[in-house]
């Protein structure tokens, strides 16, 4: 599943829609980066969306705030970048470093500038299945499986034959930002969702009645292809040192009948969901 290709097109979607949002308001969509400290990948991950951001009409405002600013400090400049005009969106990057309260830092977003999708806000309403943004990844990831006709509830795998259908899901991670929103994503659309973790007993079993497997674990080819049923959907979301997965992709390429490669998969469709998001909030608060 090429998501590079995807992301370009919904990009390039997002650039004509935030021109013409600009022509007609004489504002352009707005999104602050709020950094705190100077992690060489956060640095990294920031300075892309930036770039990415540029290219697409969106201006982007950074915050970069010392590693020794407290929950307090953080907090009062998220709050004020919610009340101002100034930015349509609102990106804390994370993780934000141990002496923070992280959950109260997003809770300081406001919802409708919630681009990234962290707040309790836009998880219960991503849940819900009411208007509001989703976490960034899981949408990218809904996006992939809809691009390539996957229907989570089990209909439509293009390569997989009738017998294999099934729509049993298993998501391995539970992270607030990236496990249990994806999770709640194939849930609602009609996905039988199960969820493992450091916890879970025989992962490998879980694994095996899978017809779409979501690895979002952070720990390299953990998810063995021998594990992987014939014809699974497989969408692996993790990012490991030396450009690695969470799942083995040469032997599960042998069983899976689609299957997001790293890089290249969920990566690119993470930043593309941010861009959208972005001018869609832009596209509200202008009300144009
Ligand atoms: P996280 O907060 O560290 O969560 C990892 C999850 O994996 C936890 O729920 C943990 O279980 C579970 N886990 C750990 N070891 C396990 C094992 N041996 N078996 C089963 N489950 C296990 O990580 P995250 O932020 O969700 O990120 C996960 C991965 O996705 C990372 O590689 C990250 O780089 C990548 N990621 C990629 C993107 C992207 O845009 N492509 C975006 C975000 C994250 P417990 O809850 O029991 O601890």
């Amino acid at each position: 599943m090429d998501g590079t290709a995807l992301a370009r097109r919904i990009v390039e979607d997002t650039a004509k829609k935030a021109a013409g949002l600009t022509e007609r308001t004489g504002t352009a969509p707005g999104l602050a980066t709020v950094l705190v400290g100077e992690d060489p990948a956060s640095v990294t991950y920031v300075r892309m969306k930036q770039n990415r951001c540029r290219k697409a009409g969106i201006e982007s405002r950074h915050v970069a705030l010392t590693a020794a600013t407290t929950t307090g400090e953080l907090v009062g400049v998220l709050r004020e970048l919610s009340a101002g005009p100034a930015v349509h969106g609102i990106l804390l990057q994370h993780p934000v470093g141990g002496h923070v309260d992280e959950r109260a830092a997003f809770e300081a977003i406001a919802p409708q500038k919630d681009v990234d999708g962290v707040t309790f806000a836009s998880f219960a309403t991503m849940s819900f299945g009411l208007p509001g943004f989703v976490s960034c990844t899981p949408g990218g990831i809904l996006r992939l499986l809809d691009e390539y006709g996957v229907d989570p509830a089990g209909w439509g795998c293009p390569r997989a034959s009738e017998a294999e259908r099934g729509g049993r899901a298993v998501v391995v991670g539970r992270s607030a930002i990236l496990g249990k929103p994806v999770g709640m994503l194939l849930l609602a659309r009609d996905a039988t969702v199960t969820y493992c973790h450091s916890r879970t007993a025989d992962l490998s079993a879980a694994v095996r009645g899978a017809d779409i497997v979501v690895a979002a674990v952070g720990r390299s080819r953990l998810i063995r292809g021998q594990d992987i049923k014939p014809g699974a959907v497989v969408i692996d979301a993790g990012y490991n040192p030396g450009n690695v997965g969470d799942v083995d992709f040469d032997s599960a390429v042998e069983r899976a009948s689609l299957i997001t490669p790293v890089p290249g998969g969920v990566g690119p469709m993470t930043i593309a969901t941010l861009l959208e998001q972005t001018v869609e909030a832009a596209a509200r608060q202008l009300g144009a």
